[in-house]
């Protein structure tokens, strides 16, 4: 047997996986699908827990805006998604019609299940990543001032990417902080948050690896953007080993988008230039997956500054 040199500083334990059933015991209940979980207790205070530490990093000059996890098909539409990701997209379909139209429906095709099919979408979509909505916001507000713009966005997200993995879900929580800016703050805005991010991955005694990475870009056209998109370091993320070494799970990732919401949603300084764009964000899920994978669900036995960090 060969033994790979690990990337992570700690250790991965081998026992790790057989450990991962046991512990998401503690931390969801089935709701009959793969990827949508009640949460306990014990992992809702967590999820807040890091909520908390995420706030206490956020710069004063920062703007909050809380989503609702719904947002319109236009808007996504507008944004590139449908081109990008159109398997993982998720959208609210209703039955139309009169009261009477509906009853008919619900009472005929109700018990057989067949009502769905007079489903009919509507203007909106499951939002897939918090920071889709907030570009028209800062847009609709004219010249973006030299200095940019910065954001503190969180919302529930939807990704149709059902799994039986605890780090992938279908509906999870994400929050994000996004700058908009000319390109020399939007890169240094994701250098100072890798950094910034390994911080706080040492604090919570995450073991962990910071690398270039791509989108999951849809079909045969999608590995041609995924890899210019890594040639051009446009995307990093932040892995833990939450399942394997092999494969961990990016629980953070730092993207820079050029000017393509700049030029999709018309935002522009002062000399028309348009802005640029770069985004960190935080899987809120993935990151608290990652510590009582790492840690235990014993919270009190947790290492006492990684207890600190949190506030716990
Ligand atoms: P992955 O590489 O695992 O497919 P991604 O690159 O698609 O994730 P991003 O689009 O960068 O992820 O989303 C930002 C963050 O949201 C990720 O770093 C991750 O922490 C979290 N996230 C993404 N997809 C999921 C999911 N299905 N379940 C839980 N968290 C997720
Ligand atoms: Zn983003
Ligand atoms: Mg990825």
């Amino acid at each position: 047997m060969t033994v790979m040199p690990s990337r992570f500083e700690t250790p991965f334990a081998e026992t790790r996986g057989d450990r991962l059933d046991a512990i998401s015991a503690h931390l969801f209940r089935p709701m009959g699908a793969d990827g949508v979980y009640a949460r306990t207790g014990l992992y809702e205070d967590m999820v807040d827990a890091l909520g908390r530490l995420i706030t206490r990093q956020r710069d004063p000059r920062a703007e909050v805006f809380r989503f609702p996890p719904v947002m319109t098909r236009a808007m996504l539409q507008k944004s590139g998604y449908l081109n990008s990701f159109p398997n993982l997209l998720g959208c609210v379909s209703c039955l139309h019609g009169t009261e009477r139209e509906i009853r008919t429906l619900v009472d005929e095709h109700g018990p057989s299940g067949e009502w769905a099919d007079a489903l009919k979408s509507s203007d909106l979509i499951l939002t897939p990543a918090s920071c889709y909505p907030v570009y028209p916001i800062a847009a609709a507000r004219g010249v973006v001032p030299e200095t940019g713009y910065l954001f503190d966005v969180a919302c529930d997200c939807f990704r149709r990417e059902p799994s039986r993995d605890i780090d992938r879900l279908q509906s999870f929580r994400m929050r994000e902080y996004v700058c908009v800016a000319d390109p020399a703050r939007i890169q240094s805005f994701r250098e100072h948050w890798i950094e910034r991010a390994k911080g706080l991955a040492d604090r919570l005694a995450l073991p962990y690896v910071v690398e270039v990475a791509s989108d999951p870009f849809f079909g045969r056209a999608g590995q041609m953007m995924a890899a210019s998109q890594k040639m051009q370091e446009l995307k990093f993320e932040l892995l833990i080993p939450v399942l394997s070494e092999d494969k961990p799970t990016a629980c953070m990732s730092f993207n820079y988008h050029q000017d393509h919401f700049g030029k999709t949603w018309d935002l522009r300084d002062a000399a028309g230039e348009p802005s640029h764009t770069g985004c960190v964000a935080f899987g809120m899920d993935r990151l608290a997956v990652a510590l009582f994978a790492t840690h235990g669900v014993d919270v009190a036995n947790w290492p006492v500054g990684v207890r600190e960090a949190l506030g716990v």
